[in-house]
């Protein structure tokens, strides 16, 4: 019941959200639902209707059936905001991390540095989101280094929503290429510790050791939520590429023990943009219309996840 009850209160809030000025897209029906909650003097006048004659009581019994929601509307919507934040059910503030910097160059091949490369999308990628509305920070925005722990307590001590680290991949079969999203999780799979081990700078074997302290980690970080938003920005960028009549192959979401996710307390996401150590994909991760199209897909999975929260319902 308490599961429902908080339910209820957050839907009633989320219309109480839609209708503040902040947001930008509100939909007539939440503003006028936002303004009907105002309208305190008619609960307590069909609150005294209980009180009087039988005649009357079916008519009372209809326009208190009519208001239910109106008695859980009593929260200002700073109060509303402050507890979808606490719940997590908001995405306002995105903390972009371009990979490695400074002294970690990251993957070199076919004339692009990861370091470089991240940094400028990460630039392309915090535009283009702030123009669909969403506040952004970022882990660097020049060429410096910023170690792998630094990065989630920065989104941590900025309170960010969700943490999304962009990468280049790379590896030593040059036919590779496509998009992965990764999250924080075990993982078995050789394919996801080998780019673990490289965006870690630890070799394969050392990964073990970070899968030991891993289970712990797990139990305080939002790996559901995490998934989700992998998925929803994997599927983002596919669908924008395929419109767009390109297309590169999906090598799926995958969990891994990635230092860069470890700690972050809120959503937290590693794509892989694609592999500058294939030469095709390479010339692609160079032009500007490609990367857009990313960036657009990337956003739009944001948007999709951001919906999702809004319609999601405990248990
Ligand atoms: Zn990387």
């Amino acid at each position: 019941m308490r599961a429902v009850s908080l339910f209820l209160l957050v839907t009633a809030l989320t219309f109480c959200i839609a209708a503040a000025p902040a947001q930008a897209a509100q939909t007539t029906s939440s503003r006028q639902t936002g303004q009907s909650a105002k309208k305190t003097p008619e609960r307590k006048k069909t609150a005294q209707g209980t009180q009087k004659s039988s005649g009357k009581a079916r008519t009372t019994r209809k326009q208190n059936a009519q208001k239910p929601r109106q008695g859980q509307k009593a929260q200002s919507p700073a109060n509303a905001d402050a507890l979808l934040e606490q719940l997590g059910l908001t995405v306002k503030t995105i903390m972009i991390d371009a990979g490695h910097g400074g002294r970690d160059p990251g993957a070199q091949a076919f004339g692009i540095t990861e370091k470089d490369f991240t940094l400028a999308l990460a630039a392309r990628l915090g535009e283009t989101l702030r123009k669909r509305g969403f506040r952004i920070i970022y882990t660097r925005t020049d060429n410096r280094y910023v170690g792998l722990q630094e990065r989630p307590d920065a989104a941590n001590a900025k309170k960010a929503d969700l943490f999304i680290s962009v990468h280049a991949n790379s590896n030593p079969n040059p036919a590779h290429k496509g998009l992965e999203t990764y999250y924080l999780a075990e993982t078995k799979s050789h394919d996801a510790l080998t780019v673990a081990a490289r965006e870690n700078g630890v070799a394969p074997q050392e990964i073990s050791d970070l899968q030991f302290i891993l289970t712990d980690l797990l139990l305080s970080s939002k790996v559901k939520e995490s998934r989700h938003l992998a998925e929803c920005v994997q599927s983002g960028m596919l669908a924008a590429l395929r419109k767009a009549g390109t297309s590169t192959p999906d090598n799926g979401v995958r969990g891994a023990p990635f230092r860069v996710l470890m700690g972050a307390r809120m959503p937290a996401i590693l794509a892989e943009f694609g592999y500058i150590s294939n030469k095709e994909e390479a010339a692609n991760l160079k032009k500007d219309g490609y990367l857009q199209k990313l960036c657009d897909g990337l956003a739009n999975g944001i948007v999709k996840y951001k919906q999702d929260l809004a319609a999601q319902t405990p248990g």
